[in-house]
């Protein structure tokens, strides 16, 4: 048995910086850094691949360069079991004075820690990688009937003096979005700067190999990988997004087109979520392309609006709920998510192009992440939890204080309208209008009941049945509730058995 340490440090999956607050004042003659791979983590939901091989390979290479910098790091590779009991192990050996640890993301891990560390004290730091701490944002939301982004967002704009003319929002509007959001024309974006890709070094190629055999019946594919694992290779990619894509960031951020996984977007959110980059300098740059003259002010104010304000705002709401927050399950949906979220394989092209590319790449953008796979398990009706750890298994940026608000919030309004102000619903018109993917598929948008109707379009008007009471006298839906006054009660009961048939029937 070695000699007691000072402090043990504890660095997650999802916490690979080098300035996190739990190594302040560290001393590598008398602390250790401790890293572990622990199954339980890739299994506890079904990982898919991609996502293993980006923690993984990340969490590899920030070893390697801690100790390439001379900190004594205990690393375990592939411990069967849980982070828990993995460090109760840690402990025993090293025999620390106290352990520390930079808040983690995730209410489950940092329970396991807790009870893990039993009488050795745990110091769990404020993770300063977030510009709004969950004492900050619990000041925010107290006394307040109703939280709401976009007022979280201003205050957030002026408290960190971003897109700020003096007191005044730069160009005279806190939000451009009326600039924003277009479709691509018939002939689609043509042209699109492709984003970074890296090609996976000896350390990463490893770790491919071991998904490949380790985790083979984990969903999606590990190879072909190219999501930055070092915060070098991150740079590079906000580097890339910033002078080639941020321009059009704002004009085609909810257009989708088949075949096109990447367009205008960032592909940031992974290398933040790890913390190879902190918010604040993906911030600057944005802000800094616009001030240049590079970048238009709705580009500019779009993109920072969902780092500085959702991004921050998701947080503030995980840590002020949690853990009931899981639970919720406000609108009673009850039904299993269909099997084939796991494989893509259905006749609906946009939720076989949204599905294949998220296996594939563990990617897929927003729009396609709340209107088309979100949209269609909450039109089904699909268990919230199950939806759940199907986000939280499939993206290479999913951790849970961010993914379980925008899944059971914003996505399923399971919290019954806490984060959303409304159920986002829609028909098949809507998918219809800002992609290509109706041309060839075999439904038609149009239609709500019979053989070809959009599935999207009948659930849709169930959905609207089965809430109309709920919903009659809601602000923002009572419009679309009263459309259901012009339908006929025989098209109603169609639009039920239809609705009975999409859910019973195979769509796979
Ligand atoms: P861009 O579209 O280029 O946006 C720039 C950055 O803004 C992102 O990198 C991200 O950091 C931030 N951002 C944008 N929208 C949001 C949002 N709604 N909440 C928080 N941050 C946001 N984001 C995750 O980081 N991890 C998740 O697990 C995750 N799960 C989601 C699940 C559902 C059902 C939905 C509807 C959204 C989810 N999001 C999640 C938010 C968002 O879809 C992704 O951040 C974004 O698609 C990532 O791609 P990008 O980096 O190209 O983002
Ligand atoms: Fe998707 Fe419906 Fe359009 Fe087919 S018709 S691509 S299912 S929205």
């Amino acid at each position: 048995m070695s000699a007691p340490c000072r402090h043990l440090v504890v660095v997650l999956g999802d916490q690979l910086d080098r300035d996190a607050s739990a190594f302040d004042g560290f001393d590598p003659t008398q602390d250790r850094v401790w890293m572990c791979e622990a199954t339980e983590e890739s299994t506890h939901v079904w990982s898919s691949q991609q996502r293993i091989v980006q923690f993984l390979a990340a969490m590899r290479h920030f070893a390697h360069a801690l100790r390439a910098e001379g900190l004594p790091v205990d690393y375990e590779t592939m411990r069967e079991g849980g982070l828990g009991d993995a460090l109760r192990e840690a402990i025993a050996q090293c025999r620390p004075a106290r352990v520390r640890l930079t808040q983690p993301g995730d209410w489950r891990v940092l329970q396991a820690l807790r009870e893990a560390a039993g009488d050795t004290p745990l110091d769990v730091l404020e993770d300063r990688h977030f510009l709004c701490s969950a004492a900050r944002f619990a000041a925010h939301a107290r006394g307040r009937r109703q939280l709401r982004m976009e007022y979280f967002y201003r205050e957030m704009r002026r408290e960190h003096r971003v897109l700020m003319d003096g007191e005044q929002p730069a160009g005279g509007e806190w939000n451009f979005d009326a600039d924003n959001r277009e479709a691509f024309g018939p002939n689609g974006p043509g042209f699109v700067p492709p984003p970074t890709r890296f090609e996976p070094d000896g350390l990463t190629q490893q770790v491919v190999d071991l998904v490949r055999t380790r985790f083979a019946d984990h969903p999606g594919q590990a190879a072909p990988f190219g999501w930055p694992v070092t915060r070098a290779q991150a740079l590079q990619a906000l580097q890339v997004f910033i002078d080639e894509r941020l321009p059009n960031f704002g004009h085609w951020q909810d257009a989708m087109w088949t075949g096109e996984p990447w367009l205008y977007h960032a592909h940031l959110a992974a290398a933040m979520n790890l913390k190879l980059l902190h918010p604040r300098e993906v911030i600057a740059a944005a802000e800094a392309a616009w001030r240049a003259g590079h970048a238009p002010l709705p580009a500019v104010e779009g993109f920072i609006r969902q780092i500085l304000g959702w991004r921050e705002y998701v947080r503030g709401i995980y840590w002020l709920k949690m853990p009931d927050y899981a639970e919720q399950n406000a609108l009673d949906a009850q039904h299993d998510l269909p099997a084939w979220y796991w494989t893509g394989q259905t006749p609906m092209r946009c939720m076989a192009d949204a599905i294949g590319q998220t296996l594939q790449h563990g990617y897929a953008h927003h729009i396609q992440r709340l209107m088309v796979t979100g949209l269609f398990a909450l039109l089904y009706g699909a268990e919230p939890r199950q939806v759940h750890g199907w986000y939280l298994s499939v993206y290479v940026d999913a951790v849970e204080w961010v993914e379980l608000p925008n899944t059971l919030g914003m996505s399923q309004y399971a919290d019954g309208g806490l984060l959303a102000s409304k159920p986002y619903i829609a028909t098949g018109r809507y998918i219809e209008r800002m992609s290509d993917h109706c041309r060839g598929c075999r439904f038609d948008p149009g239609q709500r009941t019979g053989e070809r109707a959009c599935p999207f379009t009948t659930l849709y008007w169930d959905f609207l049945i089965r809430h109309e009471a709920r919903f009659a006298k809601h602000p923002r839906l009572a419009l679309q509730v009263k459309n259901l006054a012009r339908i006929e009660p025989a098209e109603r009961s169609a639009i039920v058995a239809r609705a009975h048939e999409v859910r019973t029937g195979s769509l796979g």
